[in-house]
């Protein structure tokens, strides 16, 4: 493992993720959880012998904080894979050629690390110039190409795992059915899910959870608190909790030595949130409609 990492670090490129997370810290996202649960043993030799290809990799597009790269960063523990991280930007920050002499390298070395998870993050960012307009003299479209046909040809086990926040970015031929085995979309969360979401984020904090009322916290985090289809994101759930935890210890050393986290400091913070769903309701809606026609 540590020879991998070496090679992995001497590209410049691509990161090694040494990531503890595992499928259980993410709260709700229960079809995607099914779908990569089901796939955990695909990559071992009993599958191969059993007739099953290496499956190719998913595109995890949605709404931003919603836990797409948290659960790159675990379905690495949960198949037992390392997880390189690809940087897009690194790979354009080259001189003349060398973008395209980047990508090559990137998957070349992830080949040589294989069996391994291929982590592209934010896809978009790299090849939004590839489909005409990038004004970049044709090298994001190369390099895209060279993605493209290189995710059509592998035959080597590299589990690709893109991840993007705008779709409108992407040209059509990356999201053509059979480039990746599906495309997920990831909303915001629903009541039972923001429920598990804090759940998971209080009891990183060690404290009791009989002492706040999930239930509640849930319905507050959502429509009741700030009307019609507006809801806190996960990465806006978690800082909803950080939030509360300085309310509790400005409380503790202004004073109430007794005071610790409690349902009065998320009553509190909660009226200082102003949730990004409100902030680019639009936005979230078109891209609501894109996923109901192609995405799961
Ligand atoms: P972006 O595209 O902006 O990077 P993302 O969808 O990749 O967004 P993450 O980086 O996975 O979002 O989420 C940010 C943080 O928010 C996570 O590290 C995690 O702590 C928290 N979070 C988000 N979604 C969830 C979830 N479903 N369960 C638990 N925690 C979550």
């Amino acid at each position: 493992l540590n020879e991998k990492k070496q090679i992995i670090r001497k590209t410049g490129i691509l990161e090694f993720i040494d990531s503890k997370l595992n499928l259980q810290d993410v709260g709700g996202l229960s079809t995607l959880k099914k779908w990569l649960d089901l796939r955990s043993h695909c990559f071992e030799k009993k599958a191969k012998s059993f007739g099953i290809l290496p499956p190719k990799g998913l595109l995890l597009t949605g709404v931003p904080g919603c836990g797409k790269s948290l659960t790159a960063k675990c379905v690495s523990s949960a198949w037992n894979m390392p997880l390189l991280r690809l940087d897009m930007g690194k790979i354009f920050q080259g001189i003349g050629g060398s973008s395209e002499s980047n990508i090559r390298l990137a998957l070349k070395t992830a080949e040589a690390i294989s069996p391994c998870i291929l982590w592209i993050d934010e896809i978009e960012k790299g090849l939004s110039g590839s489909n005409g307009g990038g004004g970049d003299g044709g090298t994001s479209t190369r390099v895209f190409g060279t993605l493209l046909t290189w995710m059509q040809e592998k035959t080597s086990p590299v589990f690709v795992f893109a991840t993007a926040n705008n779709i409108n970015g992407l040209p059509p031929e990356l999201l053509r059915k059979g480039r990746f085995d599906e495309i997920f979309f990831v909303d915001f969360p629903s009541l039972e899910e923001r429920r598990k979401i804090l759940e998971i984020h209080i009891s990183k904090l060690k404290r009791d959870l009989s002492n706040f009322d999930l239930d509640k916290l849930a319905k507050l985090s959502g429509e009741e608190k700030f009307g019609k289809d507006v809801v806190l994101a996960g990465a806006e759930l978690e800082a909803w909790v950080a939030d509360s935890l300085i309310e509790a210890f400005s409380r503790k050393i202004n004073g109430d030595s007794n005071a610790d986290l409690s349902m009065q400091d998320f009553e509190t913070t909660i009226n200082r949130l102003v949730p990004m769903g409100q902030m680019r309701k639009d936005e979230f809606i078109k891209l609501r409609q894109w996923a109901n026609d192609n995405a799961v």
